[in-house]
């Protein structure tokens, strides 16, 4: 199902949804333990629903459902789910019950003689009334149209089953369908199967029935009525020619083609990555809302039936799900990504093959970096994909972060390797359900391939794993080189370190020249042995985007001088002069920078990103930076939490250095603006913030604005903090009030803290000098 840029009201609806909470939680308590009370005693083999009459005006219903089933264990009682709806009478065996009572939207019939799990018993159920639905899920009616939404984001459960017959409500037991409906001669019931006739009573009214021959869930049951016309076709599938039916509002006919233009071929590319078609129709239904991936009968939004390819995906989305959740359905609602992140990567994925796979691998960054800035906030807190929250079952982590899992998983085994397995996954769970750990079981089995940790990283823990290299050495051995890369692993979101980490490495020469291949790593930092056939300069981690870990990174070729905007997020490179062409790749990570080797009283860094600059980067080539800050959630309200707190950009050539200060200056607020560094070399830049109730200067007085030289605080008492960028060959000088130098320090470090708490008081003179000897800054100091 999908819900996005088709309903915009969901969010105010939830909100009032939040302000009864209180009320519901209670109620929501007794319908789970309801449930689990029908869920473990029956399991239903078949339902035939029977809609005898709809009345558009007064929004109700009246309906029979014959159902049978067996029972797990011996039984006196057979207890149902219906919402909302009243009984009129009930027959168990043909036999009349009167002693039936209904409670807390669930049925309970005392039966005459006790059921053994051997038995099929018939239930007959007359019913009807004004039928349940939240703000999307459930019975709607919209003008002259009725139709039904399988599940609901509000309701706890989701199953909506219980909306219009009484049933075994969730998202494991599976049953048969016919499902009948009485209507006027001028309108039409399409549900899902195959319609097997239209009975003309003659008194201007028509019953259609229809069949579903594949046992499904309750929640993938649907009815659609109306006035629609139909646009037909055939698919020719890998097994069976099959009847494509789109029914819409009649004024929605032209429209058909334009919007289903790709339909036969996405269905192909479906059937080829993921086995034949798993039901007997392939079908789609004009609703006021939706959409919703009834079995063959999706229910699709008139407002998408545009004429045009603007809905492409979410046709190619719901569509995927006769697969991803109607052949083979999610457990529990916990494990929702199994339907709705595979649906997710299945609307990006389908471009793959129709269009050209940058157009995936461009959406599916787009969406990566979504999750990475923003799922965290969407859905309250870092998720994991098992056992999510309720109210969470529909949110951005199952969705857009479940695609990214998907996208990497299939990276991880190689793609012929996965699409065969998920092939054989389907078939070996066909019309049936499976949980997270069935599907890791089954692929590590099948593939050889243990998903132990890939599923430890991916699935079962919040957050996004980070990868990054430390560095690289390279020795030369006869014609080749040894090249050893230096692997460091962390975690976006939760304090986690992970094993059975497997991603691409790409090492670059001189010439541009590249070689790529995998790496494996387990626990915090490891390092791998490649044998290449020229001199790499630079490695880069996950080259070409098979891995959605916890970065987001851009490379370019620059060859004039000129601005690029690196969007994700929030840096501009400037280049100034360029003479040989250079490869520049920006990485933004979604990690804690590694902290100050020393640290220094007042300077914080971001406890939650860096960038990186790399590449093949000629000495002719001049470039400047743009880093954007902002004290927003998705960005750095962690780091800048005051107006006390002053931004600077911090950078270090390599892992094996320290942070330090380089020339730049600041333009915006304190809460968001942009800091400009004027030298680019490649290595860290991170941002940091110096806390002024610490260091005690005025704004225009932080260091890393232009000035060579930082003395804080001042004045002074225990400790002073001596400051600077200049540090090639550089010394400090610190002469006292009668100009006799007191101390001399040779620099090797930007930040250096002296203890002066038995200095003489007094006034002192600080003198920054060059290799020279010359005064490049000079600062006067009071201890007091
Ligand atoms: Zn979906």
């Amino acid at each position: 199902m999908q819900i996005r840029k088709i309903f915009p009201m969901v969010g105010i609806l939830l909100i009032s949804f939040l302000h009864n909470q209180t009320a519901t939680s209670q109620q929501s308590q007794d319908q789970t333990f309801g449930h689990s009370i029908v869920a473990d005693t029956l399991d239903a083999l078949d339902y035939h629903i029977f809609l005898s009459e709809i009345d558009f005006n007064a929004k109700t219903i009246k309906a029979t459902t014959t159902i049978h089933l067996v029972p797990m264990i011996e039984i006196n009682r057979i207890t149902l789910e219906l919402k909302a709806l009243i009984i009129d009478s009930v027959f168990v065996e043909g036999i009349r019950i009167v002693n039936f009572w209904q409670a807390n939207e669930l049925l309970h019939i005392p039966t005459q003689v006790n059921y053994l799990p051997a038995d099929t018993v018939e239930v007959v159920v007359y019913y009807g009334g004004q039928p349940f639905h939240e703000a999307w899920g459930g019975f709607h009616f919209s003008g002259n149209y009725a139709f039904n939404l399988g599940v609901g984001f509000e309701s706890d459960p989701h199953n909506l089953g219980k909306a219009w017959f009484p049933c075994v409500d969730d998202f494991q037991d599976r049953a048969t369908y016919d499902v009948s409906v009485r209507l006027p001669n001028n309108l039409e019931a399409i549900c899902g199967g195959l319609l097997q006739s239209v009975v003309d009573e003659g008194n201007g009214n028509s019953i259609w029935h229809w069949n579903i021959a594949q046992p499904i869930p309750t929640y993938l049951a649907s009815v659609v009525v109306g006035d629609y016309a139909i646009v037909a076709d055939t698919f020719q599938g890998q097994q069976a020619n099959i009847p494509i039916s789109i029914y819409c509002r009649p004024a929605d006919t032209s429209r058909v083609a334009g919007t289903f233009l790709h339909l036969k071929e996405i269905l192909a590319i479906y059937e080829n990555r993921f086995g034949p078609y798993p039901f007997d129709r392939v079908g789609y239904a004009g609703t006021a809302i939706g959409a919703m991936e009834h079995v063959t009968n999706i229910a699709f939004p008139h407002a998408s039936i545009t004429g045009t390819l603007s809905s492409e995906w979410l046709l190619a989305h719901e569509l995927s799900h006769m697969w991803f959740g109607n052949k083979v359905t999610c457990a529990v609602a916990g494990d929702m990504w199994l339907n709705e992140g595979w649906a997710t990567y299945c609307h990006m994925f389908f471009k793959h093959d129709l269009y050209n796979p940058d157009i995936y691998r461009q959406e599916m960054n787009d969406n990566h970096f979504d999750v990475l800035k923003n799922a965290h906030i969407t859905d309250g807190s870092y998720l994991a994909l098992t056992d999510v929250p309720t109210e969470y079952t529909y949110g951005t982590t199952v969705y857009d972060k479940g695609a990214t899992v998907v996208h990497t998983l299939m990276n991880y085994l190689g793609e012929d390797v996965f699409f065969e397995a998920i092939q054989a996954y389907l078939q070996q769970f066909a019309y049936h359900h499976a949980g997270n750990d069935d599907m890791r079981d089954f692929l590590s089995e099948h593939t050889g391939i243990d998903l132990t940790g890939f599923f430890e990283n991916w699935v079962s823990t919040p957050g996004t794993p980070h990868y990054s290299i430390d560095s690289m050495q390279v020795s030369q051995v006869g014609n080749q080189y040894e090249s050893t890369v230096y692997l460091k692993q962390k975690h976006k979101g939760y304090d986690f370190i992970g094993n059975g980490n497997i991603f691409e490495i790409t090492f670059f020469g001189a010439d541009w020249q590249s070689f790529t291949d995998t790496v494996h790593l387990d626990g915090v930092s490891g390092s791998s042995v490649k044998t290449i056939d020229f001199e790499p300069v630079v490695a880069f981690c996950d080259y070409f985007d098979k891995t959605a870990d916890a970065t987001t990174d851009q490379t370019i070729v620059i060859h004039e001088t000129g601005e690029v905007s690196f969007p994700k997020p929030g840096f501009r490179l400037y280049v100034d002069a360029i003479g040989d062409s250079a490869l520049f790749r920006m990485t933004h990570h979604w990690a804690a920078p590694d902290s100050l080797k020393t640290p220094v009283q007042g300077l914080r860094l971001s406890p939650y990103r860096y960038w990186q600059v790399a590449g093949i980067i000629p000495e002719t080539t001049s470039l400047r930076g743009r880093f954007f800050y902002s004290n927003s959630q998705a960005l750095d309200a962690s780091l800048i939490l005051s107006e006390q707190d002053s931004v600077v950009v911090l950078y270090r050539p390599d892992a094996a250095a320290d942070w330090q200060a380089v020339p730049q200056s600041r333009e915006g607020l304190w809460s968001i603006g942009y800091v400009y560094v004027e030298n680019l070399p490649v290595g860290e830049y991170t941002l940091a913030v110096w806390d002024k109730t610490i260091v005690g200067l005025s704004e225009n007085k932080m260091p890393a604005v232009q000035e060579k030289l930082l003395i804080f605080p001042n004045p002074a008492d225990d400790m002073m903090n001596v400051f600077t960028k200049e540090l090639s060959g550089s010394t400090i000088t610190i002469c006292d009030s009668s100009g006799r130098t007191t101390l001399t320090l040779n620099l090797s470090k930007s930040f250096n803290q002296l203890e002066v708490s038995d200095w003489k008081r007094g006034i002192y003179m600080i003198s920054l000098l060059d290799s020279e000897g010359n005064i490049m800054d000079r600062k006067k100091v009071i201890l007091k």
